[in-house]
């Protein structure tokens, strides 16, 4: 699958500019098409004009944050798979984000090798997949 991968489209979406250009940067050169959105109001904005494959997204943003976010993005486009990204596990916007489907809640700071793999498995599977990374 990786020479279709620049026809997978994912949507960055962090509040923290700096955070979001190094995914976008880490996931362009990775071969993906990548899109930025820096608050969960112009997520789903992009969301509404186009739906990506995926969406990478904080979940402590100022505003909407990223399980609210979420909600709305479901709605627009069901079959886009969701990652979450959060320096706080023990969030309870974390269990919120589980609880709602999210594919998977990945730590800050970024273990790019599986977040890489994650992403990989999620486009090729689907939402809504449970799967084990190690
Ligand atoms: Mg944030």
């Amino acid at each position: 699958m990786t020479e279709s991968r620049d026809k997978i489209r994912l949507l960055v979406v962090d509040d923290d500019r700096g955070m979001a250009a190094t995914l976008s940067d880490v996931l362009g050169a990775s071969g993906y098409g990548v899109e930025t959105a820096y608050s969960g109001s112009e997520a789903v904005e992009r969301v509404k004009k186009a739906q990506p494959d995926g969406i990478l997204m904080d979940i402590r943003m100022p505003g909407m944050n990223g399980v609210e976010t979420f909600r709305a993005t479901k709605k627009l486009s069901p079959e886009s798979f969701v990652i979450f990204m959060t320096a706080f596990s023990e969030s309870s916007l974390v269990d919120d984000a589980r609880r709602e489907g999210a594919v998977e809640v990945v730590p800050k700071p970024i273990d790019w090798e599986s977040l890489l793999l994650l992403i990989e498995q999620s486009a090729g599977s689907g939402p809504g997949v449970s799967m084990e990374i190690s």
